[in-house]
């Protein structure tokens, strides 16, 4: 086994000063503290970034409401070239960018290149074309008139503002890459706090949108912590957030939202979201689905599947059989390309993903297979397989955002939506039978913002994508992100 070699420029890229990206450049905080950056595989610094203040954040604010002035008044069309140019500015960096995201995040390399890189540059195009066709619509109204006066009327959609976009470290290009494709595409600036785990590859990709012509102040990143996010969305100067990470920090976030003044908020949260096997699903189609829906990234996607219900009758076959299969994976550095299972992505998360497993073993759960932090300096967990013996057991129950697959048996297709259903959650759920009628039939009854049938876990730009329930407040992708990044004017015409 052996680590693909770092390219030069990506050395270097580690290795420099990494400040403030405000007003399209880098700029110093006006503090002294850093953060630093643990590449989770080998618990090394590999960077220290700024801890931005509250005179960072006027300095970003002041710089994107110019921004917002300029930018929202290009063509569409000029905003639709300036993000197709960024996404081949990101295929043209693929191997850096993905070399950076590895090192900061643990991520394997071929997932980096595969949704960081790839991915992210196909949501860009996908965004750069609504410009051109986000539009108001002519009304007819309705009233009858007082004497013979006509009224016309149309709707304009203007851009909301500055959006604050706050990312969580899972996804750090990808998930910025819709917050800030959203926001320019629709006319808005944007300023990104990336998670204080995940901060690096996003500054790089702010250099290559300026690069890609985007003015100055349209796009700034500003790193550091959760202070950072609340001054942020606080700013009397910001118009809109778009939030994705947990729910506690997603409740906090929409209240701090509110409290400022009715701050727009899109809030995209945690899950626990359940897999449901019908009977006549045969155990190899169940293993490939459950090691697709569980353990891609070590489980650290929000729409990954933590909960899987399979039928008493074939419940031991599957787990025995999949056990097998997670003893194969090839566990390893994330920087070799034969590496399948990689580590989780910051210290504090396996130390949670332990506690997990010390109360799986209180609960008496049945631990299949893994079940133990890895020893070594790397944050990795062992892929784990659990047999919950109760419906309130917490591994059923809490989001552990980590490579555990918990199951428990269903007797009857009733009971199975029903348990599918007990979670305040509502994020993603998947239903895997050979019968489709069968599942269209099921799905009305599942409560979730996406139901798969035989797949979990890809997202595609034209979807909509978002949380029912606890798992957030509005739709990313497809169309359903224009209306909340714009703002909806009605004019009405006397003649
Ligand atoms: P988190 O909630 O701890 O942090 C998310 C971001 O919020 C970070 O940038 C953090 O610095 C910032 N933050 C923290 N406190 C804040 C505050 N008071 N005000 C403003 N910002 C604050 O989440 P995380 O641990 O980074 O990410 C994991 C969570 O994200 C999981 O629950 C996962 O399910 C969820 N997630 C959801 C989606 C989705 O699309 N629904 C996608 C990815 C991850």
């Amino acid at each position: 086994m052996s680590d693909i070699a770092l390219l030069p420029q990506v050395e270097a890229f580690l290795g420099r000063h990494h400040a403030l990206f405000i007003d399209g450049r880098y700029v110093e905080s006006q503090g002294s503290q850093t953060l630093d950056v643990i590449n989770p595989a080998t618990g090394r610094v590999i960077a220290q970034v700024s801890d931005a203040t509250g005179g960072d954040i006027d300095a970003a604010v002041e710089s994107s409401r110019r921004g917002f002035k300029q930018w929202s008044q290009a063509a569409p069309a000029v905003r639709g070239l300036v993000l197709l140019k960024l996404a081949d500015l990101l295929e043209r960096h693929r191997e850096e960018l993905a070399q950076i995201e590895t090192c900061q995040s643990g991520k394997i390399i071929q997932i980096s290149r595969a949704f960081e890189v790839d991915q992210a540059a196909h949501f860009l195009r996908y965004y750069a074309g609504w410009a051109t066709k986000i539009n108001g619509e002519t009304i007819t109204p309705s009233l009858p008139s007082f004497a013979g006066e006509r009224y016309t009327a149309f709707t304009l959609r203007e851009p909301v503002g500055v959006v604050v976009g706050i990312v969580p470290w899972n996804f750090s290009t990808m998930i910025a890459i819709w917050k800030l494709a959203s926001a320019l595409v629709t006319g808005c600036s944007i300023i990104i706090k990336p998670s204080e785990f995940t901060p690096l590859t996003i500054l790089r990709v702010a250099e290559l949108a300026i690069e890609a012509g985007l003015p100055a102040g349209a796009l700034n990143v500003l790193t550091g912590g959760g202070q950072v996010g609340k001054g942020l969305i606080e700013h009397p100067g910001t118009n809109k957030v778009s939030f994705t990470g947990s729910v506690p920090t997603g409740i906090a976030v929409g209240r701090a939202a509110m409290g400022a003044g009715l701050t727009r908020a899109t809030l995209e949260l945690g899950g626990k979201n359940s897999a449901g096997f019908l009977r006549d699903i045969d155990t190899e189609v169940a293993v490939n689905g459950i090691i697709e829906a569980g353990f891609l990234h070590s489980g650290q996607i929000c729409a990954a599947a933590e909960r899987f219900f399979v039928h008493r009758s074939q419940i031991e076959p599957i787990m025995d059989s999949l056990a097998q299969r997670l003893g194969k994976l090839n566990i390893g550095s994330p920087l070799d390309e034969r590496t399948e299972f990689g580590p989780v992505t910051h210290r504090q998360h396996q130390q949670k993903l332990g506690e997990f497993f010390v109360r799986a073993r209180a609960q008496n759960n049945t631990i299949i297979h893994g079940g133990k932090l890895m020893e070594g300096p790397g944050c990795y967990v062992e892929p784990t397989i659990i047999f919950a013996n109760r419906r309130d057991d917490a591994l059923l129950n809490e989001e552990t955002f980590g490579p555990i697959a918990t199951f428990f048996p269903y007797d009857s297709e009733e009971e199975l939506l029903d348990l599918m259903n007990d979670t305040p959650y509502g994020l993603s759920a998947s239903l895997w039978t050979n019968d489709l009628g069968k599942a269209l039939r099921m799905v009305p009854a599942i409560e979730a913002g996406t139901v798969w049938v035989n797949m979990h876990t890809l997202l595609d730009p034209a979807v909509p994508f978002g949380g029912s329930k606890s798992s957030g407040i509005g739709r990313e992708f497809g169309s359903a992100f224009i209306d909340d990044y714009t703002e909806l004017k009605s004019v009405m015409i006397r003649y």
